[in-house]
């Protein structure tokens, strides 16, 4: 059975249950306070009859005596002790009582009787009879008005729990549409993707907050993430494929020219084994950020904490100074602590930094402050600087402002890719001033603490 007919059914089948079983619990609760309320009226009439009969026995004719305490809907009767009737009084209404057997008890009772249908109350008393033999007085009243509002009240329960059936049915059909629609969507578009081997999407026309939304995101965020790693392990490949080409081919055909002259001509010798180590390099450089590129950033594990911009600014300058043996200048006026993963920024920093060294010759200022409630990292250098047309893409993945001074100075044109992509990851901005010939600002803005 489908998940939906069966919420159907189960809230049904429990709701209707429920609900029969409380009108039946009113009904039998009722019915008997209102013939217990009935039964104890009762007993107050027969008391008093008893009373008023008892008192007059004897002075009054009998017929006449019992005509005057007759019930309204009932009979009262004398009754000799061998069972024989010795006066009878019957209202017009319950002609049928005088029908009754008659019966002598020695004991006073009191019972519910019932005679074609209609319910009565039934009340016998031993009296001293005139001729001093001992009697039953015997009143009998009819309870039905109990039964008849009894069976108003069944009526009425039954009207309700029929017309209440509906309303329950079509709620349970509407609960079983709310629960199954988000999951038949969920299933549809899992067998869409699945079909055409495209990464789809769950529509979320209606925001409801619940479970069920979140079911809905999460599935689509989790599509989203897989969309991304598909994406960039496509793109990586298709990267890789395409620039790796030309080191390789360069690489080749160095080696072939060693392996052709190299022995026999050593100046060929060297110029082969320096192609083919900076190929290498520049190859070993592009798999690492190509790597790292097709890493979506939600696995980029980052680690945010307060971190002091000057502490790491410090730090990084001084290994670059010791590596590349180059003048760094630090211009720090204040303590600025930031928010931010450490190695991400470090990464970042270093890819401005091997920027400013590849691209300039003379000392890179570095300026450390705070801006706008932002702390800033700004690397200075007066180098051959980037034209302004060329600005806006060099961010681009592979994009080189041109391509012969790329292979003067080396690069893959992946490094301000990623320290873009590095950027957006850790909630930090990069901007670029540069000026053709005079030199190049970059501006790393990072949230403070
Ligand atoms: P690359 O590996 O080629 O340096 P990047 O993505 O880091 O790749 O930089 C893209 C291009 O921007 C570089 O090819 C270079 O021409 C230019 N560029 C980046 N930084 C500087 C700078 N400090 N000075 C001059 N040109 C720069």
């Amino acid at each position: 059975m489908k998940l939906k007919n069966k919420i159907n059914l189960y809230t049904s089948v429990l709701f209707i249950g429920l609900l029969i079983f409380m009108n039946i619990t009113i009904y039998l609760l009722f019915k008997n306070l209102m013939v217990a309320s009935e039964i104890s009226a009762t007993e107050q009439e027969f008391d008093n009859i008893t009373a008023g009969v008892i008192s007059s026995l004897g002075t009054v004719a009998t017929d006449n005596l019992l005509r005057a305490y007759v019930p309204i809907d009932g009979k009262i009767q004398l009754v000799a002790s061998d069972g024989k009737n010795l006066a009878m009084s019957v209202s017009p209404s319950e002609e049928k009582l005088s029908k009754q057997e008659t019966a002598f008890y020695d004991k006073g009772v009191t019972k519910e009787i019932t005679l074609d249908e209609n319910h009565y109350y039934f009340y016998s008393l031993p009296v001293i009879w005139t001729d001093g033999s001992i009697a039953n007085l015997q009143v009998t009243k009819s309870i039905e008005t109990a039964y008849d509002q009894s069976e108003t009240l069944r009526f009425i329960l039954f009207a309700v729990t029929f017309v209440a059936t509906i309303p329950i049915i079509v709620s349970s059909q509407l609960l079983g549409k709310l629960i199954m629609d988000p999951i038949t969507a969920l299933t549809k578009t899992m067998k869409e993707i699945t079909k055409s081997g495209q990464f789809k999407r769950i529509p979320m026309n209606q925001q409801t907050k619940d479970e069920l939304e979140q079911m809905g995101k999460s599935f689509n965020h989790m599509i989203d993430l897989l969309e991304t790693i598909f994406t960039k392990q496509e793109q990586f490949v298709s990267n890789a494929s395409h620039e790796l080409r030309t080191p390789l081919t360069v690489i080749e055909s160095y080696a072939s020219l060693l392996k052709r002259r190299g022995i026999d001509k050593p100046e060929i010798f060297h110029e082969a084994v320096d192609a083919i180590h900076a190929e290498a390099v520049r190859m070993r450089e592009m798999t690492e950020q190509l790597l790292l590129l097709a890493k979506p950033n939600e696995q980029w594990n980052l680690d945010f904490r307060s971190l002091s911009l000057t502490l790491i600014t410090k730090a990084t300058t001084k290994s670059f100074e010791q590596a590349y043996g180059r003048e760094i200048a630090l211009n720090v006026t204040e303590e600025v602590v930031v928010i931010s993963d450490e190695q991400k920024l470090k990464q970042l920093l270093y890819i401005i930094l091997e920027n400013a060294v590849k691209y300039s010759e003379e000392i890179i200022t570095v300026t450390i402050g705070k801006q706008n409630k932002e702390g800033f990292i700004r690397v200075s250098d007066k180098g051959i600087g980037i034209p302004e047309e060329d600005l806006p893409k060099i961010f681009d993945r592979f994009y080189r402002v041109d391509q012969a001074r790329s292979r003067k100075y080396g690069g893959t044109g992946l490094g301000l890719s990623l320290a873009k992509e590095i950027a957006n990851a850790i909630h930090a901005t990069i901007e670029v001033e540069s000026s053709l010939g005079v030199g190049t600002n970059v501006t790393i803005r990072l949230p403070l603490q």
